[in-house]
């Protein structure tokens, strides 16, 4: 079974970096690592989208196909951890991209990172959709065996047929699964994202009780979930996606999104939710991670710059689904 994606449509970019590992700021890690930029996992909701902006490109079908690979930055990575001044703190790969893509079977760039990583006993963790990373299981134990190592993989619901529309070339959820309960059985302590919460989607206590439950039935000591966030080029995207496949959810978030952000009744709400399940299920919050804060808008030359049509939902849509009252 293929969940890469269209690997036919898909450009690789050589794309050497000058640095490897970036600071992150308001965070629970403080540095973070992706050996690609874009993603074929394609994912609606994605926040790195925006990402692919700042180059010139869109956040919609250039981010899924033009596929950047940082050639060098195994050997950049290596510079860096061998600075004196380097602290050690631990590094978070996957922040962006998800490293595991079909990408990394044909470069092994993440697999080359580890290999430094290892050289350093250097801390790390990995959020991934893909089954690809049990491939480096014998690497990432050894590591484990000298550094702390956390593996996260998200899972957004258990519920196939929806993971097929929001992230159309990831991993099935239960392909995922498996591949947390074969790290957990290897001991290394892993958790789960379930990441974004999106309001009529996957928002119900049952739905998020249940990706909790099949966490804790894989060996996952690690349960978040976290809200959608929509930066402007993401934003519409994930309209289009609503629009095209839940046409009577798109009023609601046309007219309740608070900016980027849900409304803070309905942030508070999945908090607590997902408060309840890990109660349930016997599960931490531990190292909560939250989707990055975008970085600093670069302006683009006039004739690279993507046309952000106004969103507001007009007052008389009416609301035909209210995920408020689910
Ligand atoms: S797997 Fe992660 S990086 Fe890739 S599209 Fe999905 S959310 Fe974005």
């Amino acid at each position: 079974m293929c969940y890469y994606g269209q690997m036919a449509a898909t450009n690789y970019v050589d794309s050497r970096c000058k640095t490897a590992v970036n600071r992150v700021y308001g965070m629970p890690f403080k540095w973070s690592l992706n050996p690609y930029r874009g993603c074929v996992h394609a994912c609606h909701y994605c926040y790195a989208r925006e990402t692919h902006t700042y180059l010139g490109l869109n956040a919609d079908k250039d981010f899924e196909s033009q596929i950047f690979v940082k050639s060098n930055v195994a050997e950049v990575l290596d510079h860096e951890l061998s600075r004196p001044g380097w602290s050690g703190e631990s590094i978070a790969i996957g922040t962006a991209t998800d490293a595991y893509q079909a990408a990394e079977k044909r470069f092994r760039l993440t697999r080359g990172c580890l290999e430094v990583i290892s050289k350093h006993k250097q801390q790390f963790s990995v959020v991934t959709k893909s089954p690809l990373i049990v491939r480096d299981l014998d690497l990432i134990a050894d590591i484990a065996m000298h550094a702390q190592v956390r593996i996260y993989f998200t899972v957004t619901t258990i519920d196939e047929a929806l993971s097929d529309k929001i992230e159309p070339s990831a991993a099935p959820p239960v392909i995922r699964l498996k591949a947390l309960e074969t790290f957990a059985a290897a001991g290394i302590t892993c958790g789960v994202m379930m990441a974004p919460i999106m309001p009529g989607l996957n928002d119900r206590q049952d739905q998020i009780d249940a990706v909790a439950e099949a966490a804790a039935a894989a060996g996952a000591a690690t349960f978040w979930a976290g809200p959608l966030r929509l930066a402007p080029p993401v934003r519409n995207h994930f309209y289009a996606f609503i629009e095209r496949e839940f046409p009577t959810l798109l009023p609601w978030y046309l007219r309740r999104m608070e900016g980027q952000h849900l409304p803070e009744r309905v942030r508070e709400r999945i908090e607590e939710r997902a408060g309840n399940a890990r109660v349930r299920y016997g599960l931490s919050l531990a190292e909560r991670r939250t989707p990055p804060e975008p970085p600093p808008v670069r302006v683009l030359p006039a004739q690279l710059a993507i046309p952000l049509p106004e969103l507001d939902a007009p007052r008389d849509i009416p609301l035909r689904y209210d995920p408020l009252s689910a």
